[in-house]
This record gives C-alpha cells, structure tokens and sequence, in this order.
C-alpha cells in the first residue's frame, strides 16, 4: 500500500497561521536577518524568511552587508541588534565568506535572540534535555511527525547525518521522545543494516536518492530532509519509490522545506515570549 504524504505544504501554512495569531496577541514582534554577500541561494532563503516574518505580521529587519565585511563590523552589528529591544529574533544567514569565523560569529549571537537554534548555549540545553531554541528544521520533522500521529516511546529512530544544525539536534529531540536512536553518518559502515531496522528513518544527508527503497522496511515513517538541486529540479535523499512501502513519507519539494521557515517564525515567537517574560538565559 502506498504511504500517506506527509503534507508540509499545508502543515507548514498551518503553523504560519498560529504565529500569526501570537503574533497579533503579543503586539510588536521583532525579527532580524543578517546576510553577508551574494551567495545566490542565501538571497532566496533571507527573502522567504523576511515575507514569511512580514505575513506573520513582524516587523522584519533585512541587513545586507558587503561580501568584504570585515569580521569586526560584523560582530559589531550583531552586538547592535542584540542590544536592540525591538529585536526578538537575530539570524545570520549560513555559510559565511571564507574570511568570516562561523563560529566566532554564532556565539556572538544573544542566545536568547538565536532563532536559528544554533548558540552553544541552546545546543547545550538541547544535548542537556532542556531545550530553548531549537534549529527549526528538526523541529519542524518533529511537528510533523507529532501532527500525524507517529509513535516515537520506544520506536527505533535512525538518523542519517550527524550535522549541527540538522542531524545531531534532530536525534536529541527524539531521543528526548523516548525513541531508540541511531545515528548514521559518511564512516557508517553498511548503512542498509542500520536504516532497514528504523520504524522512523530521517534522511539528512545532501545526496540525491541515496537510500534507495530497498533500504527502506515496509511501514516505516520516512522524513526526507535532502534538498538537491540539479538542472532537472529539486530532489530529496531518499528514492520515491520507496512510498510504496512505507506507512508515511514526507515529499521533496513540499516535504520538510516549508516547515522549516515556518518554525524559525515559531521561535521568534518563542523567543519574543520568553524575553517578555524574562526569562534568564546563560549569558545574561
Ligand atoms: P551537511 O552539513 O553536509 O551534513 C551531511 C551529513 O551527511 C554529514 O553528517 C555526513 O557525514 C553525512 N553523510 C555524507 N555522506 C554520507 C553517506 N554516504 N552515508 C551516510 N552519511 C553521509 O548537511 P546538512 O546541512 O545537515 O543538510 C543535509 C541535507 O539537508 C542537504 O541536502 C541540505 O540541503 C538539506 N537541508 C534541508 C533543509 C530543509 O529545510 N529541508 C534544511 C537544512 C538542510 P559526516 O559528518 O561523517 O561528514
């Protein structure tokens, strides 16, 4: 039988409309992106974010500095916006120019404001188990997978991938669901072995249909995180052949993608209540 679709069309819509609504109850709600350079595809994610931020009602900043900006001047306006109240949410579009210090720069994000999830600090509450801001395309899978209805207490989870801002908060939050996690990555070795045990398999890895449908057990629920782009148009990392076994499968496009803009709208949300309420973070 063929697996349901895991809508994140309509799902992700879903969520803007929520944020809408907190937004309207909260009155200001403040979001700022910053964006060094030109990389083409950062131009398109900082415009989805800024429409997505301004049709939730927020006021949007959208700084776009010069692909030479120093380190210095770029730490310097983030210290501005962090010092800013009418600031909820900061995000730094990644990657960086080559001569930018990634890390040097996530940390100089107020934590608070880190709306992208990725500060130490909230990677540090999340591998603690008490997570704050969360990378919003984990968050958004397992929005989706709580919408549908997917048993995760006791139900082998297996990751593919193990990056930052993707694989590794994602197998924390479903190990903090009670899932038994398994994370793979590039020195994995016979992957099929592990991904043919999941009842939940998340592909994140950035390879075209690299598991392929045999490495899929019939009824797992199967989160497609790959966003390939070859001159034939976007492709996820999992074959669709696949959907006619699985119980569940998230589609590319229209799967994971509009979740995760909608989350990181979540957490300005998120991130705008705790401040209101005064909430203390680690570096305050
Ligand atoms: P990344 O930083 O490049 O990480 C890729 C991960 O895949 C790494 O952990 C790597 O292992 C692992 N890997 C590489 N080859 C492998 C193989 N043959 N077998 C098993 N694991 C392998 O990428 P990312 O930022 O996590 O993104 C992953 C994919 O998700 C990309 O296609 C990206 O475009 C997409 N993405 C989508 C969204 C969305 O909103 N839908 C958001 C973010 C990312 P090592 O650690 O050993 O190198």
């Amino acid at each position: 039988m063929a697996a349901t679709v895991i809508d994140g069309k309509a799902l992700g819509a879903k969520v803007r409309e929520e944020v809408a609504a907190e937004v309207a109850q909260l009155g200001d709600v403040g979001l700022a992106t910053v964006l060094v350079g030109d990389d083409p595809a950062s131009h398109v994610y900082i415009n989805l974010k800024q429409k997505a931020a301004e049709a939730a009602g927020m006021h949007a900043r959208d700084l776009k500095l010069p692909g030479d900006t120093s380190e210095a001047d770029l730490l310097a306006t983030i210290a501005e916006l962090n010092a800013d109240d009418s600031v909820d949410g900061l995000l730094v579009q990644l990657p960086l120019p080559d001569h930018l210090d990634e890390n040097r720069v996530i940390e100089a994000i107020a934590p608070e404001k880190d709306i992208d999830g990725i500060h130490p600090f909230n990677a540090g509450c999340l591998y603690l188990g008490r997570p704050t801001l969360v990378p919003g395309t984990p968050l958004g899978v397992m929005r989706m997978l709580d919408e549908y209805e997917i048993p995760l207490k006791g139900a082998r989870a297996v990751v593919v991938g193990r990056s930052a801002i993707v694989g590794k908060p994602m197998a924390h939050l479903l190990l903090q669901r009670h899932a038994t996690v398994t994370i793979c990555h590039s020195r994995t070795e016979d992957l099929r072995r592990h991904t043919l045990d999941a009842d939940v398999l998340v592909a994140a890895v950035g390879r075209k249909h690299m598991i392929s449908a045999d490495m899929v057990r019939p009824g797992a629920t199967v989160i497609d995180v790959g966003m390939n782009r070859t001159d034939e148009g976007l492709f996820g990392d999992v074959d669709p052949a696949t959907a006619e076994h699985a119980a569940y499968m998230t589609p590319v496009p229209g799967g994971v993608g509009p979740m995760t803009i909608a989350m990181v709208m979540k957490n300005t949300v998120t991130a705008a209540r705790a401040r209101r309420a005064g909430v203390a973070y680690g570096s305050n």
